[in-house]
């Protein structure tokens, strides 16, 4: 009997009706004589509104608590009405959403009298977006006449440590009680519907795994259940290799590695949270992502070695070198140079330690051998502050003589594990860019081989996601 942990996140649960297709979803693979551990997201937008919330409590606002409380009650509860049938069901559920919001109101009221949200009461209330989802699931569930049972993080036992808003599961430990709590169900064919995202420390305090952890609680239970797969439903059909809406023709990814599908997570390919392969590459757990609307499609499938199981199906060749381009917009350049530079030890570390005291991260970096000057991407939003933070900190000090930018730039990303070692792809990449007039601004290529970065301007960014996606037949993957 196969164990898949399914994992539904907010758009997938948006509404009631989503909820009640959700609910379908889960009981089909309970009639294949599956045995399900469901993981849900908050509520579409939820979590955005808590972490909003929670700054305007901190600022003393206390009207806007009463009326935030009320419009998430309210869209909670309709949700309830709609994913729920029985009445019964309906009241029971009903009355643990107001409790629940209850809470969340005495919890905001008090860091709005204190005046202060430390990192720890922040994980407390961004938890309360998966504690007011995950019961109305269970229940639409139970509405179908399926025995469940719903399980906060730190109930279902997932132990961190106390690193809020970005903890990482202890993972020995974590295994140990969710074979206390959620594997004895699990047997029984009760289905386990367990909050995403949060979980507590050692001291039984809540935290949580960092922005889309949902993702990281479907693969953490995944390898402590020892699952046959981990399913990510979402509302796209798996991961494409381009955005759809830039190239109508871009095709579903059947088949890739762990490490081309962390790569193109990172790459916002909007699939998966970082860290979320990190458990399962380990356990060599299959993850797959699919969609909520199209269930019958079996989406894309990350595997270990995914080469000898594409062999093994028939039409799909496993010898693209690169199988994904993407577009990263809302980025600027830096440019950093000063001869003081130039075999100066410790030089390029002065300029990462003030970008990192001011909260700026560095997304790429390329330096010259000639070591004069350095260029840096950080997201747009960030440019002012890294410009003015650099120069005060820089210029001026036989370091570094100029900092410029430029902002009307994007990031070209292609991607693909046959890259690694195969002859000619980036000259490939930069003949199509030569031939189409693009000017290239920047080149980043990791040791790792799996991708090619490089900035143009943001006005060509699509020509240049065209061009590779032609170059490299993707649209025939
Ligand atoms: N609700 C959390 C967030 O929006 C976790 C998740 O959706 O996976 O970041
Ligand atoms: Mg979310």
């Amino acid at each position: 009997m196969k164990k898949i942990v399914m994992k539904f996140g907010g758009t997938s649960l948006a509404t009631g009706e989503n909820i009640r297709r959700v609910a379908n979803i889960v009981a089909d693979s309970v009639k294949k004589d599956y045995r399900v551990v469901v993981v849900v997201s908050a509520l579409a937008g939820v979590t955005n509104k808590l972490i909003e919330i929670s700054e305007q409590a901190k600022k003393g606002d206390e009207k806007k608590i009463q009326m935030f409380t009320k419009e998430l009650a309210e869209q909670h509860l309709v949700a309830v009405s709609k994913a729920i049938v029985n009445k019964q069901l309906q009241k029971e559920t009903a009355k643990i959403v107001a409790n629940t919001i209850s809470e969340l109101k005495k919890v905001l009221t008090g860091i709005c009298y204190v005046g202060e949200l430390t990192p720890k009461s922040r994980d407390y209330v961004l938890s309360f977006g998966e504690r007011l989802s995950a019961p109305i699931v269970c229940s639409a569930l139970r509405d179908l006449k399926f025995e469940a049972q719903f399980f906060t993080g730190k109930d279902a036992g997932i132990v961190t440590d106390s690193n809020f808003g970005e903890a990482d599961p202890l993972m020995d430990y974590t295994t140990h009680r969710i074979w206390q709590t959620i594997l004895p169900l699990l047997e029984k064919g009760v289905i386990p519907v367990v909050t995403g995202y949060i979980a507590a420390d050692q001291d039984g305090v809540v935290t949580t795994l960092g922005r889309g952890g949902s993702d990281y609680t479907a693969t953490i239970l995944g390898v402590a259940l020892a699952a046959d797969e981990v399913w990510i439903w979402t509302d796209v059909d798996g991961i494409m290799t381009t955005d759809p809406k830039i190239i109508p023709s871009a095709k579903k990814l059947y088949l890739l590695s762990y490490q081309e599908a962390a790569e193109m997570a990172i790459f916002g390919a909007k699939a998966m949270h970082p860290r979320a392969l990190e458990p399962v590459i380990k356990a060599s757990i299959p993850v797959r992502i699919r969609s909520v609307f199209h269930p019958d499609n079996d989406g894309t499938l990350i595997t270990k070695e995914p080469e000898i199981k594409l062999s093994a199906i028939k039409s799909i060749k496993s010898t693209e070198v690169v199988k994904a381009v993407a577009m990263i917009k809302d980025v600027a350049m830096l440019n950093v140079s000063g001869g003081g530079m130039v075999g100066a030890p410790g030089s390029y570390a002065k300029v990462f330690e003030v970008l990192g005291k001011n909260d700026i991260n560095v997304m790429m970096i390329s330096t010259a051998v000639s070591e004069a000057n350095m260029s840096l991407v950080v997201r747009r939003s960030l440019l002012g502050r890294a410009l003015s933070t650099l120069e005060i900190a820089l210029l001026g000090r036989g370091l570094v003589n100029e900092v410029t930018a430029e902002d009307d730039v994007c990031v070209i990303a292609a991607m693909g594990a046959n890259m690694k070692g195969t002859l000619g792809v980036a000259s490939r990449i930069f003949t199509a860019m030569a031939q189409k007039g693009i000017n290239i601004r920047m080149i980043a290529q990791g040791s790792s081989e799996l991708n090619i970065s490089f900035v143009v301007k943001e006005k060509d960014g699509i020509a240049a996601v065209r061009a590779i996606h032609e170059e490299f037949k993707l649209d025939k993957i």
